[in-house]
């Protein structure tokens, strides 16, 4: 299927920025906010934003200063999530009585999320062509039936974004698991899984191990597969301040991404007036999917260097704290410098111009986001690159460790809290001790598998707290059918999008209240927490009246469902979602690290969770220790005249949600239907610059056999990418992925893996 809506011709290319923020992120923040929200309630509005008593942003997970706030702690990018949830735009019921879900099939992404804030609850009946208004008694009362009516409780799964707070996520995780599944598929499956689970085995921790503050003084920083320019701004801020301090900076990218090469500050006269200030000191321009080579490089220098006397790895660590080190050694200098050159697509002297980095650094940290954890090969991807900072000793002390950077602002805290399909036994047991009901011990299903099911018809009830399923997830055939075959699908969530259009039987779509607007329950104005990327846990205070009168909180409508649902419970829901205090109560039984949460959070406003590897170099592994995992070369069979294609965002866009068609630091102006491309690649195909194009995905199937998929209609951009790789924006081009093409033990799906061929068009 191809979205019709958005070919459109308007498109301007122009070169690509030489640098990041400045006066256009400024410009860009006060247009947001004053055009979408207000000319003086807007700039007011973000002065809020991550303030200890302000609002926690609605965009990334990127950490605040702890305990210290400036007075502008937002970015360009935060400005536009908060503008875009605090609009005075509303889809209401007139809006959904005069659009049908065939017409609104048709229209862009963008014109959707600009429709505004859905005002109330709204109900999809079988067989009809618009939603049409019900009340919350009535929703409710319709989830708790179609719930009861399935055979098994594994009939039904439960999605969350990682927009949730602590406490509805907690109280959202207990319902289920009293419901009677651990089917919490999660925004977590698509994004950082393949970190949680290469971490956990290899540290003993699915988490990050550095603070802010790490980041600012360290010696080394490693850039793997990480726009921060775009998707976590404010990290730039933390790089300066590390580049003032001495650090160098090493990027690892098939892009040469805006944001990495030169920053100026806009919190400061001279980065809004002057040069800014250069960030990356080395680019190693990896071929897509070359990391396991590169970073195998990156070792094998590193162990090189110290067999000839350099004194470069930290052989008390390694002798202390690790197992497993001859073999990984071994393996390492086993692998030829010409495979490594070949699969990296990287000189050796290129690669010994980041080892020279690394050697002259005792504190080195590595940072990484999708571009390392979307392949299939992701989970090795991250082992090595933790090998790597394990051979020098940069664990579990200041200024060094392991940094996944969060792509949504409470993605990491959800997972705290119990969204896990894959739950640990002693959260069970917490569950069971403090609850006194037995949670179900099988796994659930995590996205894909949701996803499997949904289409096989042995999951039929969906609900949704929150996000996009249909548009973040691969295969967008498969999911609209999958969906098409349940009972009853429910969405929560502030604005609309593609997810609410393809829909069970019978949807529901249930407005939220966002994260910018005040709570109000019968206790009296309420707060909730989130954790950051850095596992600092933080409050957040909505500041504004509410989008509508109808508009419901997550936890009440989460203790709504469960009150409904079941009767019988021993758990008092209503109590619960009257005062949050008692939902953190819980929490500080359950969850480990929050002993006393109301007080500490109350007294200290924020605290940092207890990070055994951080805190005092234990690893909580089988071996007790940091392992080194040794990882063959293997790369994706790439047809000739085929390219390993990658999918990305675009400067305008947070996740699915896509603010505009421009992509101002890539020079894209007016539509998102580009390829990125090597100028000689376009030669080599016998096509000009800004031809357009269709793309062929070619999937080899477990049988050998190949299939194909199709998006129609982009455009050729002749770019700076490396040669035999190309690049195209998420999640318009998902559907060229099966949802068979996942990383390996982290079953996320392989965005940034997918062989495809260019063809003419007529
Ligand atoms: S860096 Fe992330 S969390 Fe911070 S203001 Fe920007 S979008 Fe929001």
């Amino acid at each position: 299927m191809t979205d019709k809506f958005s070919k459109e011709n308007r498109i301007d290319i122009r070169a690509p920025k030489e640098w990041a923020a400045g006066i256009p992120a400024v410009l860009s923040a006060y247009t947001n906010v004053s055009s979408k929200v207000g000319a003086i309630k807007g700039p007011k509005l973000l002065l809020d934003a991550n303030q200890l008593n302000g609002f926690d942003c609605p965009g990334c997970a990127w950490p605040d200063p702890l305990h210290e706030r400036a007075t502008f702690e937002f970015c360009e990018n935060g400005a536009k999530a908060i503008a875009d949830e605090a609009t005075s735009e509303r889809a209401d019921a007139n809006f959904f009585a005069n659009h049908s879900i065939e017409f609104l099939k048709q229209q862009s992404d963008k014109w959707l999320n600009d429709q505004g804030r859905i005002a109330q609850p709204m109900r999809l009946a079988e067989g009809q062509s618009h939603y049409r208004p019900i009340s919350w008694d009535e929703a409710f009362a319709l989830i708790a039936k179609q719930l009861n009516a399935l055979s098994s409780p594994h009939q039904a799964a439960f999605y969350t974004s990682g927009r949730t707070s602590n406490e509805a996520a907690f109280l959202y995780q207990l319902f289920v698991r009293q419901f009677g599944t651990n089917n919490l598929p999660d925004c977590s499956n698509m994004c950082h899984e393949s970190s949680g689970v290469a971490l956990g085995e290899t540290i003993g921790i699915g988490k990050g191990t550095v603070t802010l503050k790490d980041l600012e003084n360290a010696e080394a920083i490693f850039v793997f597969g990480q726009n921060p320019g775009s998707n976590h701004p404010r990290m730039l801020s933390s790089l300066q301040a590390a580049k003032r301090n001495g650090a160098k900076i090493v990027t690892i990218n098939p892009l040469d991404e805006t944001g990495l090469k030169r920053f100026k500050n806009p919190q400061e006269v001279s980065g809004v007036l002057g040069e800014g200030t250069a960030l990356r000191d080395v680019h190693l321009a990896v071929k897509i999917n070359g990391d396991v080579a590169l970073i195998k490089g990156l070792c094998k220098l590193l162990i090189e260097r110290d067999n000839q006397g350099q004194n470069v790895l930290d052989h008390n660590f390694i002798k202390a704290h690790c197992h497993g080190f001859e073999e990984f050694k071994a393996d390492i200098e086993g692998t030829p410098w010409l495979d490594i050159e070949f699969q990296s697509g990287v000189e050796r002297g290129q690669l010994e111009l980041a080892a020279d980095i690394a050697c002259g650094s005792k504190k080195t940290i590595a940072c990484w986001a999708m571009g390392m954890t979307q392949h299939k090969n992701a989970v090795a991807n991250i082992q090595l690159i933790t090998n790597f900072l394990m051979l020098q000793g940069n664990l579990g002390k200041p200024g060094a460790g392991v940094c996944p950077v969060r792509g949504h602002s409470n993605v990491q805290g959800d997972r705290t809290m119990g969204i896990w399909e894959k739950p640990p036994q002693s959260l069970l047991d917490a569950i069971q001790t403090e609850f006194a009901f037995t949670p179900p011990q099988e796994h659930g299903v995590d996205a894909v598998e949701c996803a499997q099911a949904m289409y096989d018809g042995k999951i039929k009830v969906l609900i949704a707290l929150g996000g996009n399923f249909y548009r973040a997830m691969p295969d967008h055939d498969l999911i609209a059918k999958g969906l098409a075959n349940c009972n009853l699908t429910v969405q929560i969530a502030t604005k609309l999008n593609r997810s609410h259009l393809h829909t069970g039987r019978t949807a529901l779509l249930l407005p939220a209240l966002g994260r910018t607007e005040i709570d109000h329950q019968p206790s009296g104005i309420q707060w909730v927490t989130v954790e950051n990327s850095m596992g600092v846990v933080q409050t957040s205070h909505g500041k504004i009246p509410p989008a509508t009168k109808h508009v419901m909180s997550e936890v009440r409508m989460v203790a709504n469902i469960a009150e409904q649902t079941l009767p019988d419970s021993n758990i008092d829901w209503r109590g619960l979602a009257d005062n949050y205090h008692g939902i953190r109560e819980h929490i500080g039984k359950v969850i480990p690290g929050f002993a006393d949460f109301n007080q500490r959070i109350i007294d200290e406003g924020e605290f940092a969770l207890p990070n055994p590897v951080r805190d005092q170099r234990q690893f909580n592994t089988p071996t007790q220790k940091a392992n080194f995992v040794c990882h063959p070369l293997r790369s994706i069979a790439v047809p000739d005249g085929c390219f390993l294609m990658m999918s990305i965002r675009s400067h305008d866009q947070f996740n699915t949600t896509v603010y505009t068609d421009n992509d101002r630091y890539r020079g894209i102006y007016g539509s998102r239907r580009v390829v990125f491309i090597n100028a000689e690649d376009i030669a080599a195909l016998g096509l000009q610059d800004g031809e357009k194009v269709d793309i062929k995905s070619h999937w080899q199937q477990p049988n050998g056999e190949v299939e194909y998929r199709i998006e129609e209609d982009y455009r050729l951009v002749s770019f700076a990418i490396p040669k035999g790789n190309v690049a195209s924006y998420y999640p318009e081009t998902n559907n060229l992925i099966p949802l068979a093409s996942v990383a390996d033990k982290s079953n996320t799906p392989a965005y940034k893996s997918i062989v495809v061929s260019l063809h003419q068009r007529d």
